[in-house]
């Protein structure tokens, strides 16, 4: 297993869509141990593919924010096929937009379809936490950041500091 980079936005790759898994192989597992470890050293609770370079859709999330005890979930190929009407604010923060954190209105449950690591297809019912990370991740699948939900001006102050701090770095 080994940790990879994590790319910070703003980079054109955080912002491309990612293809659909063909084929749930070795290569798909290495990457979501790669992802996990990644995940956990960062620490996040949640990771998806493009985050780290690789252009899949692929996503890792462990909510039990215990390090004890760990619940890691492997997502391939995501796909929310039902959401909640009901809205709710969450804070929410990314690995790629270190030190950000923002309240974001999301549907407080939904259900996801997708394969497992067996490549066996499953359907999630999430709520809560659980509900808003998902979104969050396969938003990432599609080329689109938590900032995106902020009104213009809010983005592009939190984009400048981002800017800088990587110039800085
Ligand atoms: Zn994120």
């Amino acid at each position: 297993m080994s940790i990879l980079k994590i790319l910070k936005e703003p980079d054109p790759i955080l912002r491309k869509k990612s293809l659909p898994v063909k084929e749930v192989g070795r290569d798909i597992k290495k990457l979501m141990k790669d992802m996990l470890e990644t995940m956990y050293a960062a620490p996040g609770i949640g990771l998806a593919a493009a985050q780290v370079g690789v252009l899949k859709r692929v996503v890792v999330i462990d909510i039990s924010r215990d390090p004890k005890v760990k619940e890691p979930m492997c997502f391939i190929n995501p796909e929310i096929i039902w959401k909640s009407d009901v809205y709710e604010k969450k804070e929410e923060g990314c690995l790629s937009i270190p030190d950000y954190f923002a309240e974001i209105k999301r549907p407080n449950a939904c259900h996801v379809k997708y394969l497992n690591e067996k490549g066996q297809e499953k359907i999630l019912q999430a709520e809560g936490l659980l509900a808003t990370c998902i979104q969050h991740e396969i938003d990432h699948c599609d080329g689109i950041l938590f900032i995106d939900y902020l009104s213009k001006l809010k983005k592009s102050f939190i984009l400048k500091k981002l800017i800088k701090a990587k110039k800085n770095q």
